[in-house]
Parts: structure tokens; sequence; C-alpha cells
């Protein structure tokens, strides 16, 4: 007898998804992205090039790519992004690189980046795009979390606020929309939405000889 805990749908074969999370910047979409990579080890992250300087603590290959605008310029020409966008004035893009091939395989992948991102993606890919979107509790909430850090100075703050307003305009362009109240009853409710996108049928490619094999 097997094991009576094995569920074989986590072992058949399946598509990969792209796993967007966005938020403005002070909704908590860092710390969600960070608990999801550490509790989930099927999903990881797509990691962006950028021309941004490096924050305290950023290691290069892991948060970001930083590269120079010269280099991020001849990455647009040499077709190299699925996506690119100018955020603050620093271009961000999220490099093609194995995304591709992986997803055949069955890797997830994680992606934090804005509506313009997600809106791109989800024009070239839309069978593996999976859109959730992160709102602040209330506005004088997001203020708070952006004052209280650090690392940027009042003007970085006030121009964060300007375009959290403009980003949270774009909420209906997400296929799942969470208030972020509580960060762990928000992190449950992102483990939720991709347990069940994974068990989406066109996604689970190894169904057919799998029932197959049932129906002999
Ligand atoms: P930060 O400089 O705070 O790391 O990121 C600034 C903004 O750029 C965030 O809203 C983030 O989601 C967005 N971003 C990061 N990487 C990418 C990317 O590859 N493409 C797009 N379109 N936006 C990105």
């Amino acid at each position: 007898m097997g094991d009576s805990t094995h569920n074989p749908s986590d072992t058949l074969q399946r598509r990969g998804l792209m796993f967007i999370l966005s938020s403005p910047s002070g909704a908590g979409k860092t710390t969600l992205s960070k608990m999801l990579l550490a509790k989930d080890a099927e999903i990881k992250l797509s990691v962006s090039a950028t021309t941004r300087p490096p924050r305290p603590g950023e290691i290069d290959g892991v948060h970001y790519h930083f590269v120079t605008p010269e280099r991020f310029q001849a990455m647009i020409d040499e077709d190299d992004f699925y996506e690119w966008a100018e955020v603050f004035g620093h271009r961000y893009g999220t490099p093609k690189g194995m995304i591709r091939a992986a997803l055949k395989e069955g890797q997830d992948f994680l992606f934090d980046i804005d509506w313009q991102g997600t809106q791109q993606l989800y024009q070239k890919d839309q069978q593996d795009v999976v859109r959730v979107f992160i709102l602040p509790p209330s506005i004088d909430e997001l203020h708070r979390r952006l004052k209280n850090r650090a690392t940027d100075s009042p003007d970085v703050i006030a121009a964060r606020m300007e375009r959290a307003r403009a980003e949270i305009s774009h909420w209906d362009g997400y296929d799942y929309v969470i208030i972020n109240d509580d960060v762990n009853l928000c992190f449950a409710k992102v483990c939720a939405i991709l347990e069940a996108e994974r068990m989406k049928r066109a996604r689970q490619t190894g169904l057919i000889p799998f029932v197959r094999g049932l129906m002999q």
C-alpha cells in the first residue's frame, strides 16, 4: 500500500506559471514576496535588470541584475526583455533568459513588477500569467509605512506617494486584489491563490496520461 498522504496531483507534470505581485510601494509586496520565496520551493524570483543603483543590502544577481544604462539599452536592442519600463527615472526589465524553457518544465516564477510590466507580460503570455494586486488598508497607513523607510529622502517619499496613487488606479487590470490589513492573513490569501492556480486543468499537462491510465 502506498503512502496515504501522497497526492498524485502533486507529482503530475504541469506547466509553470508567472505569478505577478504588484502594489504601490509600501503596501507590503516585498515582504509578501520574501515570505512566499521562503515558504514555497516551487517558485523562484524572476530577477529583473535595472539601471537603478543598489540600495544597502541589495545583492547583484539576487535582488536585481544591476546594469549600466548602456548595457540596458544593448539588451533592449538585442530583444533580451519580455518587457521593460521606466520608473523614477530608472529602467527596469524582465530578461527572457531561461524563463520560457523553465515554464515548460513546471518551474513557477514570481514577478515583483509594476502595472506597466504586468500589462506587457499579460499581452505576451496570457495563459501563464496570474496577476495579483495588493492594496494598502488606507492612504494614511501607506504614508506611514513609506515614512518609516529610512533609506529614502522626503522628496523620494513624496514622489512615491504620488506614484502610489497612480499605481492604485490600475487595480482593475488584475485577476485578484487583496487588501493588506494583516500581513499573515494577506500571505495566506496569496498562497491560496497560488495553490488554486496550480490546479487549473489547462496547467496540469500530466492529466491526460494520468486519466488515460485511470480509464484503462
Ligand atoms: P524599486 O526601485 O523600489 O526596487 O522598484 C521600483 C518599481 O519598479 C517597483 O514598482 C517595481 O515593481 C518595479 N519593477 C521592478 N522590476 C521591474 C521590471 O522588471 N519591470 C517593470 N515593469 N517594473 C519593475
